[in-house]
């Protein structure tokens, strides 16, 4: 006699707040009006955020994807090019208005505050620690809006250890928005503990959605076989949510594109899954992969949030008068 195929029951406990943060959110929007605005091709400087299917879906789009400004073809320089939402150097919008391109600034908000006090600690004489990981797009638009020798870059307690300013007595620290709350709690402690009048910034740079999306993390991994973090490998909040699942009890922890990437036959014998998205990871993708597990697993998703976010930032002027339908937004918002 055969027995029914039964599945084997799993608890899926899906993280909130997770995905996409106001800045990113943002950053797609600006490419996307732009594009029903201005028409293809809208280029783009770098990766819009770090996501291979929101860029992908731009594409498709029409949205061109260029690492620097000489490469817009000169029929093309009335259309505009969009900044990515990690932020600049300061020479990239003058390089843009030298070469009269038309230019959508879609840095997050929250980068450019971090860049305008990282501005104020240099305009009052200090020299400028940033703690931040080296080659990120983000930490050179950071370390690009200071003149050169005025910026620091340390990543490590141990960078800290190491570092021997000019003048210890005149230093001032920001952070990349994205990094590990507890890592950089570490090295800012270390900072203080040896130059003792380090100035902070006037508000934390780590962002509100990196916090959330930790905190979430740090609350439901707890117990779990699996923690599954959708976000890209050059992904530097996705990261650091595979490193807190791991920190906060969770026995396996991966991050994963798409549901394809799941190695079903490594996760072995699984009860409860954690499941979480990075800032730039889209709600889309959330949902295959949930949908994956309830082909495999009688599967009941259980909802861990930890608080509700309402942060929205407005476009850029030259586009508030295109219209944004929900329709425009579905191929990453479900
Ligand atoms: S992760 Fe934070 S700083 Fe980065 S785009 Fe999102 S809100 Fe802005």
């Amino acid at each position: 006699m055969t027995l029914p195929f039964s599945k084997p029951p799993l608890t899926i406990r899906l993280c909130g707040p997770r995905g996409f943060c106001a800045g990113v959110d943002r950053a797609i929007q600006i490419v996307v009006l732009a594009l029903k605005g201005y028409g293809a091709p809208v280029y783009v400087r770098h990766e819009i955020v770090h996501n291979r299917y929101v860029v992908e879906g731009l594409e498709a789009k029409g949205a061109v994807f260029v690492e620097e400004l000489d490469e817009i073809p000169a029929e093309h320089r009335a259309q505009p090019v969009v900044f990515s939402a990690h932020g600049v150097p300061k020479s990239v919008p003058e390089d843009a208005s030298a070469r009269n391109l038309f230019y959508l600034d879609a840095t997050c908000p929250l980068v450019s505050k971090v860049h305008k006090q990282a501005m104020r600690h240099q305009r009052l004489g200090r020299h400028v620690v940033l703690i931040g990981h080296a080659g990120h797009p983000e930490v050179i638009g950071t370390m690009g809006q200071l003149p050169d020798g005025s910026v620091s870059l340390v990543e490590t307690v141990a960078d800290v250890d190491l570092y021997q300013p000019v003048d210890p007595d005149n230093l001032g620290y920001v952070t990349q928005t994205t990094l590990s709350v507890d890592d950089t709690a570490d090295v800012i402690a270390r900072l203080h503990e040896r130059f003792p009048n380090l100035t902070p910034p006037s508000a934390d740079s780590i962002c509100y959605a990196t916090t959330n999306r930790q905190e979430a993390v740090k609350q439901a991994a707890h117990g779990c076989d699996l923690f599954i973090v959708v976000g890209a490998p050059n992904s530097s909040n996705s990261k650091r949510l595979v490193e807190v699942a791991l920190r906060a009890g969770a026995a396996q922890s991966v991050l994963v594109q798409r549901a394809a990437e799941i190695d079903w036959q490594a996760i072995g014998d699984i009860r409860t899954v954690g499941l979480s998205a990075g800032a730039s990871a889209p709600e889309v993708i959330v949902d295959e992969i949930i949908e994956a597990f309830r082909l495999r697993y009688d599967a009941k998703v259980e909802l861990a949030d930890t608080v509700e976010e309402n942060e929205h930032f407005l476009v850029n002027r030259e586009l508030r008068d295109i219209e944004l339908t929900k329709s425009d937004m579905a191929w990453v918002n479900g």
